[in-house]
């Protein structure tokens, strides 16, 4: 026989509702699903993985072309770091591979306890809790800390694990405009017998900017709420020692008991963590289901977490020459006229608006040796789309001058000058 033709977007996307299948009205789950896809693809939003054949520090090998990247998190350059590495080695060659089991059976190795007391430390936490990832901690903490009937308040641009988070939690949630702390502040008021989280990023991925931190912990003091911020783009960058965004404000375990924070950025690693109170770490320990029922992360991974821990705290420089990039990049765009949005983090988001025109900008940027990541919607609001410029300390000046230089060559909208390109 000859093999079916693979189902187009449209077609049924299998034969279950032709021979043998039983006459039912129950919906063709993965037909329902092709006909969401066909539809983003409409839309021009279809989204695609590329295999990156080849990483080097800022430099990504693709589809054979050696390009220079400004789309990585890495900012502070430690993910090819040799400490980090010897660290790794070290504990994969004396332990294996996988940690086997989850930290509550026998996957928590000497390592793991040893990375989140140094987390706890940095962050001038009683305690640090790991995760295998952000998304998970996010989710873990949510379910964990709150119940039906509570509240959950939420800055509009925070990272989808934040609202899932609260969904699966089966709470009220109510989302207040972009960094609008009085907003917040009347969304609190509004329920005042509920249990309340005030859930934000510290720093936002997609605008780079940073959450108002003081004011948003004097309105949960005042209205008895509880503040968690996830600060997965401020540690390692931002505040002294690059303990993160809710250092840099100032703020202690009383202000925000929930910090979360991501190993997979900065510090060039994997996973997460959450610090805080030990009441909270313990009992995140009992609840939090994306801690409990998940294999720890490998042993030689904690370890190379740890040794980027000490470098970042360490290599100052690093932020440093991460700061006068930054500059050196808004200088150069300011002067070319061109939309950067307000950021002084190495988030520096150029926006363009519409799906294809950044997608049009990404791809002219690549045809002159630069990687750029197109951010479109859902990912951001209808009308938002943008490049995603990341800078990292592993980039030089001259790599922040080459891509002026192609920033300078994008072809303009046809409105008046100073418009997005
Ligand atoms: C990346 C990110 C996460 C998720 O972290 P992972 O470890 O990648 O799952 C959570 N919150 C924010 C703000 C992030 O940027």
């Amino acid at each position: 026989m000859p093999p079916e033709h693979p189902p187009g977007p449209c077609a049924p996307a299998h034969s279950a509702d032709r021979a043998g299948a039983a006459d039912t009205a129950r919906a063709d789950l993965l037909r329902r699903l092709a006909i969401r896809t066909a539809e983003r693809a409409r839309a021009g939003l279809l989204r695609r993985a590329r295999t990156v054949e080849r990483a080097e520090g800022p430099w990504q090998e693709v589809g054979g072309r050696r390009l220079l990247g400004f789309c990585s998190n890495d900012y502070l350059g430690l993910a090819g770091h040799p400490q980090l590495i010897a660290a790794f080695k070290r504990v994969a060659d004396d332990e294996g591979v996988g940690s086997t089991a989850a930290h509550l059976v026998c996957g928590h190795r000497r390592e793991h306890a040893a990375l989140e007391e140094a987390l706890a430390e940095w962050t001038g936490r009683e305690r640090a809790l790991l995760f295998s990832s952000g998304y998970q901690a996010n989710l873990g903490v949510m379910q964990a800390l709150l119940a039906r009937g509570d509240l959950c308040v939420q800055d509009k641009l925070n990272h989808a694990s934040l609202l899932d988070g609260a969904q699966l939690a089966g709470v009220t949630l109510r989302r207040y405009p972009h960094a609008d702390a009085a907003a917040a502040a009347r969304q609190l008021a509004g329920e005042p017998g509920a249990g309340a989280l005030l859930a934000t990023d510290g720093v936002f991925s997609m605008d780079g900017d940073r959450a108002p931190l003081r004011a948003l912990a004097a309105l949960c003091r005042r209205e008895g709420a509880m503040l968690m911020v996830d600060d997965a783009h401020g540690l390692g960058v931002l505040g002294p020692d690059g303990a993160g965004s809710v250092a840099e404000a100032g703020l202690g375990v009383g202000e925000v008991p929930v910090l979360m924070a991501t190993l997979g950025k900065a510090l060039g690693c994997h996973g997460a963590f959450v610090a805080g109170p030990a009441g909270l770490i313990e009992g995140l320990t009992q609840f939090a289901r994306g801690f409990v029922y998940t294999t720890a992360l490998p042993p030689a991974l904690a370890a190379a977490a740890l040794a980027a821990v000490r470098v970042a705290r360490a290599e100052a420089w690093r932020r440093d020459k991460l700061d006068a990039l930054i500059a050196r990049l808004r200088r150069g765009a300011a002067e070319l006229g061109l939309p950067l949005l307000a950021s002084d983090t190495p988030i520096q988001p150029l926006l363009l608006g519409e799906a294809d025109a950044a997608l049009a900008a990404a791809r002219a940027l690549e045809e002159r040796g630069l990687l750029v990541g197109a951010i479109r919607p859902p990912t951001v609001p209808a009308g938002g789309a943008r490049l995603r410029i990341t800078l990292s300390a592993a980039h030089e000046e001259a790599h922040v001058d080459r891509l002026l230089d192609a920033l300078a060559r994008l072809p303009r909208a046809p409105a008046a000058a100073g418009a997005p390109v």
